[in-house]
């Protein structure tokens, strides 16, 4: 929790804010009144329940960098479907393309020429030789366990305390204080004890790493290169290339986790970091938020996975789904690699963000504030700490869900969006310096209005 803060007049401005969007959201209310008979808490996914205001604005159309609600507010996005439409809404070559496709077939159960154009190009982006497709990161990241735990012989997964991978029922662990690996808080209904399947080890803490591969039982570490999902978290100096190395004599894979960090260039922290991964998984953006999602694997672990008789890759093994790899996802997934997120788009989404970044700063600056600002590629992030977190659990235990709130809130009020989750903005192709100081003016009235 920010100790900087006056708690009663951060709930004074919250109230003042939220008799605002009640008053400027009709419609959406209305629309949200009628789903509760309908949709599980009045939402089509819950995790909508979590917008800022007791309910989400309704969609009526988004396109590039900005969106329209049903009450006719324009926003400009910088939540971008958390990471989903990172390329901008819409974006007219994916429309095109993808839309052609939807045309001419969009599942079938055989390859297009779209799916090899695409397995090409992220082998040139990230390194990994082959690629399997699936529709969410989610099942990419399912995949890649499968795979780590059949070609290891071994139970365990490696995960960091408080990360994010989707739902995958491993992933959903924590480092207590007394080193034992307990379910995250909330978990909800998981099929065996958490500790049976998983460790969970600090971000940056060598040692712990160490002793966790020394016990000869982890399959694979699963790692996002950077923390994403609990503010941005990044590696210390040197701590890939101990990661790798360790990972490596101790026999364990290394899946990179690529779907959020792909905010840091055209091949993730992968190609800009020159990580060695043996496994890769990716989703959201890859297909301009239709979804689409990849898993890749060196040559070698290709190699050994096709030569498993006993594991069925072909049926019901365990890996993949009826529509992965269709028709549509493929040509979304082309069409996107094609046309956005190359360097060229990186060479100016990087600097937006800097500048996003530097806005933060300066505000808070100017209210003498003790927070900070972590960028990663187009995607930067404030917490309300003076230092950046060394590890998820640090970032979890800073987390301020009130002051996020009355921000989130404020900002929305002023045609401002951005992720319900943490302070997260990201910086599409098709944002303008003119959004980003949008974005700064209303941050330093919301700071104003907190400080005086
Ligand atoms: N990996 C990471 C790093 C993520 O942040 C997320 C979702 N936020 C996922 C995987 C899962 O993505 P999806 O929910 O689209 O499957």
């Amino acid at each position: 929790m920010a100790h900087d803060v006056d708690r009663d007049r951060l709930a004074r401005l919250t109230a003042r804010e939220q008799e605002h969007f009640a008053r400027a959201n009709p419609r959406s209310r209305a629309l949200f009144e009628r789903a509760g008979a309908s949709l599980l808490g009045g939402v089509p996914m819950p995790w909508m329940m979590r917008w800022a205001g007791g309910h989400p604005v309704f969609l009526d159309h988004a396109a590039g960098a900005r969106l329209t609600d049903v009450d006719g507010h324009e926003y400009v996005d910088f939540c971008l479907g958390d990471t989903g439409a990172m390329p901008g809404h819409s974006p007219p070559f994916v429309v095109d393309h993808a839309g052609t496709q939807l045309g001419r077939g969009i599942t079938t159960m055989l390859p297009t020429e779209d799916a090899i154009w695409t397995g090409e190009e992220l082998t040139r982006r990230f390194g990994l030789d082959r690629w399997l497709f699936t529709l969410t990161a989610t099942d990419a990241n399912r995949a890649a366990l499968r795979i780590a735990r059949q070609l290891t012989g071994r139970p365990k997964v490696l995960v960091y305390s408080y990360s994010y991978h989707g739902s995958v029922d491993e992933s959903f662990a924590v480092r207590a204080p007394d080193g034992r690996t307990v379910a995250r808080e909330g978990n909800v209904g998981p099929a065996v004890a958490v500790g049976d399947t998983t460790t969970a080890v600090e971000f940056n803490d060598l040692g712990q790493l160490r002793e966790a591969l020394a016990t000869g039982k982890i399959a694979c570490v699963l790692a996002e290169p950077a923390m994403t999902n609990m503010g941005i978290v990044l590696p210390d100096e040197g701590y890939h290339e101990a990661l790798r190395a360790l990972t490596r004599e101790h026999g364990a894979l290394l899946i990179i986790d690529e779907t959020h960090t792909f905010s840091a260039g055209p091949g993730g922290c992968t190609a800009l970091w020159g990580l060695e991964p043996d496994l890769l998984t990716i989703g959201k953006a890859i297909g301009s938020g239709i979804p689409s999602g990849a898993l890749g694997l060196t040559a070698d672990l290709a190699a050994r996975v096709l030569a498993e008789p006993e594991a069925d890759y072909e049926d019901t093994g365990g890996i993949g789904g009826t529509l992965a790899g269709n028709a549509f996802s493929a040509a979304a997934m082309r069409a996107t690699l094609e046309h956005t997120l190359r360097a060229e788009d990186f060479a100016r989404t990087v600097p937006l963000a800097a500048r996003f970044a530097d806005g933060v700063r300066a505000a808070v600056a100017a209210h003498d504030l003790p927070w900070s600002v972590t960028q990663l590629g187009c995607r930067a992030e404030y917490r309300f700490e003076p230092e950046p977190a060394p590890n998820g659990t640090v970032a979890h235990d800073a987390a301020d869900p009130e002051l996020e709130r009355f921000l989130h809130l404020h900002a929305l009020n002023r045609g401002v969006l951005i992720t319900p989750f943490h302070n997260m903005a990201l910086i599409s192709p098709v944002t303008t310096a003119d959004d980003v100081d949008g974005h700064t003016a209303v941050f330093g009235e919301a700071l104003a209005d907190l400080v005086g």
